[in-house]
């Protein structure tokens, strides 16, 4: 390993001396000649370029021999420098290398747990899929053979009908996750009203919400922000709807949206039966369900939860979750401004 400063100062020192030579030597000529003053003058610069010019030369000349090891610098190498000067590149360099190598690896982890998701995800659709399809042909059969009595007929075909309609909401949140799965979102982001947003969603809900004697309260203030009005609906929608589905009877659906000069947050409270701690980051997995008999039986797909934490990265907006076991949850959404 060679100094570069030493060959630098060689290559400096080497033209000084060359340049002074030959100016010193035109001067000592010049002034021994019989010529006039302008004619010595005009020789004088003559020799000033010439010194210029073969000076540029060898300022070039000697450039190609500094840079010369640094462009046979093998990066593949252990020890890279060729000169000590190097020496803070060659770590800052093998620190990136370092970095690269870790980013890579979170890629490929990452990667390996998408494929493994989306593998899980098929055979859970084709699961959930299967089971009312089952139950549908089942009932539909024991009718085509004519092997139910009269008075059961409405008593199947209601199972028949519920079951479709399971099918139906289950495939419409499928087309919904796999929508913002492969971000194959269409809209483009519009000014979006959550206070209002909130009050459309709570007169949908609203018939629901009576059936189990549970009352809505919105509190905030009308608050804009960029969003795509589609998602933030579907999000709002199935934390409300969830938030009557786990409630008790006579409950309460607390929805509060504030804005501060960073973030607008929305929050969704309930009084119902909450989640156990151990349950708690796993709601967000699709087809997680606590209870599995007790979500189906109020007609949940396991896929709501899962489709708010999509909307919300699409947003870059975070969900937190607070929950105590029967005394009720709290989902928290924050939108940065
Ligand atoms: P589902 O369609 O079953 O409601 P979600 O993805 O919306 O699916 O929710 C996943 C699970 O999280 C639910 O099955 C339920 O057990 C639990 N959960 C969601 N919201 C609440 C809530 N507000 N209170 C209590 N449990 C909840």
């Amino acid at each position: 390993m060679k100094k570069l400063t030493n060959k630098l100062f060689l290559a400096t020192l080497i033209c000084v001396v060359i340049s002074l030579a030959i100016v010193g030597a035109s001067v000592y000529i010049l002034v021994s000649l019989e010529y006039s003053v302008y004619t010595k003058l005009a020789m004088f610069l003559a020799v000033l370029a010439l010194d210029a010019t073969l000076v540029y030369f060898l300022v070039q000349c000697f450039t190609k021999w500094l840079v010369k090891p640094l462009n046979e610098m093998d990066l593949e190498e252990e020890h890279l420098p060729v000169y000590a000067e190097l020496k803070p590149f060659e770590e800052n360099l093998k620190q990136k290398s370092k970095r690269l190598e870790q980013q890579m690896k979170k890629v490929k982890r990452e990667h390996k747990i998408q494929d493994k998701v989306r593998r899980e995800f098929t055979a859970n659709v084709s699961h959930e899929l299967k089971t009312p399809l089952t139950s549908i042909s089942g009932y539909a059969e024991i009718m085509k053979n004519g092997l139910v009595k009269d008075e059961d007929i409405k008593k199947f075909s209601e199972i028949i009908y519920n079951e479709t309609g399971r099918l139906i909401t289950l495939i419409g949140d499928i087309i919904k996750l796999s929508r913002l799965d492969e971000n194959a979102i269409e809209e483009q982001k519009q000014r979006i009203e959550l206070y209002s947003l909130c009050e459309s969603v709570i007169s949908r809900l609203e018939v629901s919400a009576k059936q189990h004697n549970i009352t809505f309260e919105l509190i905030g203030a009308k608050t804009a922000f960029f969003g795509i009005e589609r998602i933030i609906d579907e999000m709002v929608y199935n934390l409300c709807d969830n938030a009557i589905k786990y409630n008790k009877e006579g409950g309460k659906v607390k929805i509060s949206v504030m804005q501060s000069s960073s973030e607008i947050v929305l929050s969704v409270s309930d009084t119902g039966i909450g989640i156990e701690k151990s349950d708690l980051e796993r709601v967000f997995e699709r087809f997680y369900r606590v209870n599995k008999s007790h979500s189906k039986e109020i007609g949940g797909t396991g896929l709501g939860l899962s489709i708010v934490k999509h909307g919300a990265a699409v947003h870059n907006a975070e969900v937190e979750i607070d929950s105590q076991v029967g005394v009720g949850t709290t989902f928290t959404i924050r939108f940065p401004l």
